[in-house]
């Protein structure tokens, strides 16, 4: 039995790892889980997985919970009551429980950073969600994951898949994933992109898109801000950068192909020529149930790929102007050091004030830019855990002042 944490256990990660675990009862059960607010569906997941700790991430909703688990029917109550923590030590505390296993990381955005290195700092596997940590702060990531022996195993579907196809080649040794070293015979990444919400939009109708239109994806039901991104196809350039740090490749040789149907979820091509591609239908189940199984493949009863029913697999090159974003993303990965720190902190702002209707659409990767500008005379190449921190916190600055300061090239709606 592999005892698992759940980072995020209440988003849709974390959602999908927990109605994994209770597919598989006799592999796997639940021994920490972290949560933001939603204390309904938190106190459901508590009484069916018994954890042993569960984390709130602001400390003065830990009464709350605990005056709800006390007051609940003895017939409801979970078999054991757990350890409550809360703010960002309990999280910590949560991500490096001596219990576990591997560590599910389902938090959104940068807050999820400390968690996550205090999961690699106690030598737990990780099942890597949240892409926003090792972009942020890879400079910071992968010493301390050479230092402390722990794996990265991908969850986000496209590094699932080139970690599948990466198997049974010179490559399988997975010590190597996150080593910032080449990988032997890997010679080019594609990943694949579904297009996101505006695929078949006109790029002149861009500057119209409301919040509902930028929220509703065509393949895949995700969290809202990995929605948004997917829109602007940020998402994928975050995925550039995710893929540099955790295959080793140069930005030269990671490509985007947009492939509408999403059942090729990423290829690899190999020193003499060959392409490999790991298919399937859009169903995140699949990447997070390999990361808790690997390298065992566990049977499922889950609808097998039928590609007769699929029909057709299209591709074509991405449209540059029409998503700047992954312009953005390339040339903050190339810039490398704090600069992919800053892109990631100015996205996950601009897309937060977009969801609150403060800025247009376009208004998202104009921010960024402008912020990453601001940032190249400071950029450092070998930044300290501090250093990311205090940068995190200037860029989302920056990005609401940029955004409250009408210019000519700011809030065009
Ligand atoms: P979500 O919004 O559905 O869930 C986020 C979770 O994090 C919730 O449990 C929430 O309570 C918690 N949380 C939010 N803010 C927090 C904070 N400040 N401190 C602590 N906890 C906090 O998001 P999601 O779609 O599940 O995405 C989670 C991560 O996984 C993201 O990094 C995303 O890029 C990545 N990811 C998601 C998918 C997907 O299918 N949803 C696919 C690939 C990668
Ligand atoms: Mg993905």
């Amino acid at each position: 039995m592999k005892a698992i944490s759940v980072l995020g256990s209440t988003g849709s990660i974390g959602t999908q790892t927990l109605a994994i675990v209770e597919e598989f009862p006799e592999r796997f059960r639940v021994v920490a889980l972290t949560a933001g607010r939603n204390l309904d569906l938190l106190i459901d997941q508590i009484r069916r997985h018994a954890p042993e700790v569960v984390a709130l991430a602001d400390a003065e909703d830990v009464p709350e919970l605990r005056r709800r688990l006390e007051a609940l029917d003895p017939s409801q109550r979970p078999l054991r009551q757990p350890e409550l923590l809360g703010g960002g030590e309990g999280l910590c505390a949560a991500a490096a429980w001596c219990s576990a296993e591997l560590v599910v990381t389902g938090i959104v955005g940068c807050a999820g950073l400390l968690p996550t290195l205090a999961a690699i700092r106690a030598g737990k596997d990780l099942a890597l969600a949240n892409k926003e940590t090792l972009i942020a702060a890879g400079p910071v990531v992968l010493p301390a994951l050479q230092a402390s022996g722990s794996r990265l195993l991908p969850a986000d579907s496209e590094h699932s898949a080139l970690f599948q196809c990466l198997q049974g080649t010179p490559w399988a040794d997975t010590a190597r994933l996150s080593t910032g070293v080449p990988t032997p015979g890997l010679r080019r990444i594609q990943l694949t992109a579904s297009g996101g919400a505006f695929r078949d939009w006109p790029a002149a109708d861009l500057a119209k898109a409301t919040v509902a239109d930028a929220t509703s994806h065509p393949n895949w039901s995700m969290g809202r801000k990995i929605t948004v991104d997917s829109a602007t196809l940020m998402n994928k350039g975050l995925e550039v950068i995710e893929a540099h740090y955790l295959f080793g490749l140069d930005y030269d040789h990671i490509e985007i192909v947009i492939h509408p149907q999403s059942i090729i979820h990423s290829m690899v091509e190999l020193a003499d020529s060959s392409v490999l591609a790991q298919l399937g239908w859009p169903d995140m189940r699949l990447p997070l149930l390999y990361c808790l199984s690997w390298p065992e493949r566990l049977e499922t009863p889950w609808r097998r790929l039928d590609l007769t029913e699929v029909g057709q697999l299209t591709f074509r090159a991405p449209d540059q102007a029409k998503y700047p974003c992954m312009g953005l993303a390339y040339a903050a990965g190339r810039a490398g050091g704090t600069m992919p720190a800053v892109l990631n902190a100015a996205n996950e702002q601009a897309v937060a004030l977009f969801l609150e209707e403060r800025i247009t659409f376009l208004d998202i990767p104009r921010l960024i830019e402008a912020v990453c500008e601001r940032h190249g005379p400071d950029l450092q190449q070998n930044p300290s855990l501090d250093d990311v921190l205090a940068i995190d916190a200037w860029a989302r600055r920056a990005t609401s002042e940029l955004a409250a300061t009408p210019s000519p090239t700011l809030l065009t709606a």
